[in-house]
């Protein structure tokens, strides 16, 4: 995952503090001395680093900070609206045009993922009701147009295209054209890279904003490339004025230091970053839930967010309706894994905890993906009968599940009692619920 190594550092000097009943100057100095030497380390712009620190001090050292009856605290607290502010302070929305359709040309060096966010973007709009067009203007890199048209399919959402052989101006203004004909709510024009700015590149990009007049036009750059990344922006940003920046594989063990110094460098805000290749893969950022999440506050609000989406909230009434009334069948055991299958890794949502940085061994901790794919394996072999009243299951049956599951006996076995044992937990917590209940009335 991104910033661990700058959260873990930035998380041991921000103990020390804490841990003190009095902070002195010299204190915030030190602490500030391995702020710096931590945010260096992650690559963070050097004179990024200069004012922030430059900026934490002043503010720590202020009196009220030092002698507040929680110093250590209130310099922690510091640190985290700096760094906030580092990255945006509020969060920056998506432009909407006054007039639909919203004109968003996605532009970026080959590889850094154009146009995979192409398609990310078109998903998280259409799953707000919002009716999207994608536009295949790559025409430079091999297979980049069928990429998308693949994309599209898989979103159901449509792509415009004329092939390769036409130019990628045309291509943007017929796109826009259908899209304002049609009446969609946005289009997103994938617009083709180079493995390096150049002037053809420029060029070409600038006739085609101003040919479409563009209400967003979003860079997209790979976060692993670190300072790169940030010297790519300013690039982008001098020749064509970004709106916005979409920083991907945020997934990957990138230092961080790209998130933390493109606002400051190029004043373009980070608008969404990208956490993996799937389509799902795409947050809006939020600079203070960020700044949170590197200082091991946690992100509670985003983990929450996760789960609504991923839960159905009809399913869990019903589920804890089930689990009251003890009725809970095998299906409903599989509706419950894969929900939480769709809130993503589960390493991704611990790590939004409060803390959680500082709980030994959590790194290592993986869901075992394969056994949760054996346990849908086997529900999946029984029969609609056995589902709902698994003391039938004998042992030819179970056999005959382990066979259409390609699991053991064992594997069965193990699954039946686990769910046997369920069931036996929930009849104790709803004897001890209707206990209690029994017992409020007596009084
Ligand atoms: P383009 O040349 O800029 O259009 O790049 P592509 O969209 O083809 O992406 C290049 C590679 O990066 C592909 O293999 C993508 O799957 C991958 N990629 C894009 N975004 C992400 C991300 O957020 N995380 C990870 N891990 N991979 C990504």
């Amino acid at each position: 995952m991104a910033f661990e190594g700058l959260s873990e550092r930035l998380q041991a000097v921000m103990k020390k503090l804490r841990g003190k009943g009095k902070v002195t100057e010299a204190d915030v100095k030190e602490a500030m001395r391995e702020v710096r030497l931590a945010l260096l380390e992650a690559d963070v712009n050097f004179k990024v680093v200069k004012s922030f620190v430059d900026r934490v001090k002043e503010r720590a050292i202020g009196q009220e900070v030092l002698k507040s009856l929680t110093p250590g605290q209130q310099v922690i607290k510091v640190v985290n609206e700096e760094l906030t502010q580092l990255m945006g302070g509020e969060q920056s929305k998506l432009a909407q045009a006054g007039r639909p359709p919203t004109k968003i040309m996605m532009v970026g060096l080959q590889g850094a993922g154009k146009t995979t966010t192409s398609g990310k973007l078109a998903r998280y709009l259409m799953k707000q009701n919002r009716r999207t067009l994608l536009v295949a203007g790559d025409v430079y890199r091999p297979a980049a147009i069928r990429q998308l048209e693949v994309l599209g399919k898989d979103l159901n959402a449509p792509v415009f295209s004329l092939g390769d052989k036409e130019s990628p101006v045309r291509i943007a203004r017929e796109g826009v054209e259908k899209a304002k004909q049609d009446g969609f709510d946005y289009v997103i024009i994938d617009t083709a890279g180079r493995l390096h700015i150049d002037e053809a590149m420029m060029d070409e990009l600038k006739q085609i904003r101003d040919t479409v007049e563009p209400d967003e036009i979003l860079l997209v750059v790979d976060a692993m490339t670190g300072q790169d990344a940030v010297n790519v922006a300013e690039s982008f940003n001098r020749e064509l004025g970004l709106t916005g920046v979409v920083l991907t594989k945020l997934d990957g063990d990138t230092r961080g230091g790209a998130a933390l110094s493109v606002k400051a460098v190029t004043n373009c805000p980070i608008k969404f970053v990208g956490l993996g290749e799937k389509t799902d893969a795409l947050e809006p950022f939020y600079p203070d839930r960020m700044a949170s999440r590197i200082l091991g506050m946690g992100d509670v609000l985003s983990l929450i967010e996760k789960a609504q989406e991923a839960v159905d909230a009809e399913k869990a009434k019903e589920l804890e309706r089930k689990m009251r009334t003890q009725t809970l069948t095998f299906d409903d055991f599989l509706d419950q894994i894969q929900q939480v299958r769709k809130m993503g890794p589960l390493e991704d949502m611990l790590s939004m905890l409060p803390g959680a940085g500082q709980i030994k061994g959590l790194k290592n901790l993986q869901v075992d993906e394969k056994q949760l794919g054996r346990v849908e394996a086997i529900i999946r072999s029984m029969t609609p009968e056995e589902k709902m009243h698994p003391e039938i299951i004998n042992a030819s049956r179970r056999k005959r599940i382990a066979q259409g599951s390609g699991t053991t006996v064992q594997d069965v076995n193990r699954l039946l009692k686990q769910f046997e044992d369920m069931k036996k937990m929930m009849k104790q917590f709803s004897a001890m619920a209707k206990g209690g209940k029994k017992k409020k009335r007596g009084f």
